[in-house]
């Protein structure tokens, strides 16, 4: 059997991340997932031993510079060096620009894509020394196509994408790939929340009729942190059912 790989999950507690820990848990990989509140991860970790995983809880605020590091430090204490970083914790905080305060836009900012800035800092010293190395940055189809109302998230989506080509350009030489997942309309509490009629709109406009499942980003996200997807990096991978094409 190969050497079981280390990931780093932020954002683990619900959604997207929590299906990305709970497969890659599957599959042979240790997950730390981390995210602000221990209280749901804790949960979240005993589920996946009971079904045979290695995983842990770290309480984590992604815009926080010096908290990743640390959350980094004590989990290579723990499980040793980080081989694959997951950077998905993300929130929203929509408005139409003329109504947008300044303080929605910092905090979606500074979590969605300072995190991810963070995020790599702290693990690349060791990814580089290793000479080996995965990071998935979850960015957004608005990222893309930019969204009415989401002035803040749709720029910090698309500074993920140029954050991944740089990274990705500046760490390849260490045999080190970073890459983005820009998924569609996903079934988590982001897209649950949205009122039926307008569901019904957004599910005209994607030519495969339907919301996308957290499961289909998890796969995606198992395939890029594998030895296979060793040659892709600084690629925008969208699952978005084709909405954007
Ligand atoms: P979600 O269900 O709302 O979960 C967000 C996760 O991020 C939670 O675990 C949350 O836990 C964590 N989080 C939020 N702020 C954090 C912070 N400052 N530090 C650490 N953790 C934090 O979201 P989701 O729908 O699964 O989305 C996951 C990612 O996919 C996000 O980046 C999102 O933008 C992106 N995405 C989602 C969709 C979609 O349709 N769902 C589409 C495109 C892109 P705590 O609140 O406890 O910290």
């Amino acid at each position: 059997m190969s050497e079981q790989k280390n990931a780093f999950i932020s954002g683990a507690s619900k959604g997207i991340g929590l299906a990305i820990a709970k497969l890659f848990a599957k599959n042979n990989i240790r997950v730390t997932c981390a995210s602000r509140t221990i209280e749901d991860l804790e949960n979240i970790v005993s589920e996946i031993k009971k079904e045979g995983g290695k995983a842990q809880a770290i309480r984590l605020d992604v815009s926080n510079t010096i908290d990743f590091a640390d959350a980094v430090k004590k989990t290579t204490e723990k499980y040793g060096e980080i081989d694959i970083l997951v950077n998905n914790a993300g929130i929203v905080k929509d408005n139409l620009m003329l109504r947008m305060k300044e303080k929605d836009w910092d905090s979606v900012i500074s979590i969605n894509l300072k995190g991810c800035f963070n995020g790599i800092k702290a693990v690349i010293p060791s990814m580089m020394k290793k000479r080996f190395g995965r990071i998935i940055n979850i960015s957004s189809v608005s990222g893309i196509m930019g969204n009415a109302g989401q002035s803040n998230y749709s720029a910090s989506k698309a500074g993920i994408i140029g954050l991944t080509k740089t990274a990705a350009r500046e760490f390849a030489s260490r045999n080190i790939t970073v890459n983005a997942i820009a998924p569609g309309y996903i079934d988590t509490d982001m897209v649950s929340s949205l009122n039926e009629t307008l569901k019904e709109d957004i599910i005209k406009n994607i030519p495969l009729r339907r919301i996308g499942k957290v499961s289909e980003i998890a796969e995606t996200a198992l395939f890029l942190s594998s030895n296979e997807a060793g040659y892709i990096t600084g690629q925008t991978i969208a699952v978005n059912g084709g909405l954007h094409m």
